[in-house]
């Protein structure tokens, strides 16, 4: 979605949409041409397209979220789309590009002072222009008793981490994704871990969180794993060669409402468990 957002900006921020096209009966008669787009912002894996009308109180937020099979794609204008025309759900058309969102999972307008019922639960995304740590680290230790390994997949506390970045983040920072948010040493470092993985992890080509000094990711060329831990159970520890260990994470251990269950990875001599009490 960063990736997304960053290309739809790139090609639209600033510009005057000739055309739109909202391909879903709720907003089939809303038209934008004239309107110009001041910007577009990922806030998780969701995208906001915030537009600028002809009086400054005009200001509207095309929302939208790709769900499972969407796609924002960006074309010369009038140039043949890659897609069917029948998955075009929106159509944003400049003097020279057409960005075309094709099967969008959500696809609705607000005005742009409303945003925050939509995605006011989010908290700061990692790679936002917003971003804000102290924010983040705030919503994270509200709740000291749950895995860190679940508070950083908590999109209400910071948004923009998934499933491999919270596990590559917790073996980079040493703490067990078991471990409670209050155990853990060093709770900012752990945060700017996973937001490097993600920069790194921007450009085309394969995901890897194996990076060398530089923040330069290494695993993409080498002919060695990507991830520290990530699907590399019984594989040994790129630091310590302990067999990778794979569990469960995310069930409700009593202390609040964790519901998502997902694979961790884990070295248990790199990562080991706090004993109670300490
Ligand atoms: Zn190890």
């Amino acid at each position: 979605m960063f990736r997304a957002a960053a290309q739809l900006h790139a090609v639209l921020a600033g510009k005057e949409l000739v055309a739109s096209d909202f391909r879903v009966p709720r907003l089939a008669t809303l038209k934008l041409g004239g309107w110009t787009v001041a910007e577009v912002v990922p806030r998780g894996k969701h995208l906001l397209m915030r537009v600028q009308g002809p009086t400054p109180k005009d200001r509207l937020t095309i929302h939208s979220h790709l769900k499972m099979e969407g796609s924002w794609q960006v074309y010369p204008s009038g140039g043949r789309w890659r897609k069917p025309g029948f998955t075009a759900r929106c159509v944003l058309r400049t003097a020279t590009a057409d960005a075309v969102g094709f099967s969008l999972g959500i696809l609705e307008v607000v005005r742009t002072d409303q945003e925050d019922s939509i995605v006011g639960h989010l908290g700061p995304d990692l790679l936002g222009p917003d971003w804000d740590a102290a924010e983040a680290e705030r919503r994270l230790l509200a709740a000291p008793e749950m895995p860190i390994g679940v508070a950083l997949l908590d999109q209400s506390k910071l948004a923009g981490i998934g499933n491999i970045y919270r596990c590559e983040a917790c073996f980079l920072a040493g703490v067990h994704p078991a471990a409670p948010v209050s155990a853990v040493p060093d709770l900012p470092a752990i945060i700017t871990d996973a937001q490097v993985l993600l920069s790194a992890n921007l450009g085309p080509g394969r995901r890897t969180t194996v990076l060398n000094a530089r923040g330069v990711p290494v695993g993409r060329t080498a002919g060695r794993p990507g991830y520290w831990v990530y699907r590399r159970e019984h594989q040994p520890c790129l630091k310590c060669g302990t067999p990778i260990r794979r569990g469960i994470l995310g069930k409700d251990n009593g202390t609040g409402t964790y519901t998502e269950e997902r694979d961790i990875y884990y070295c248990p001599t790199c990562q080991p468990l706090p004993t109670p009490g300490q």
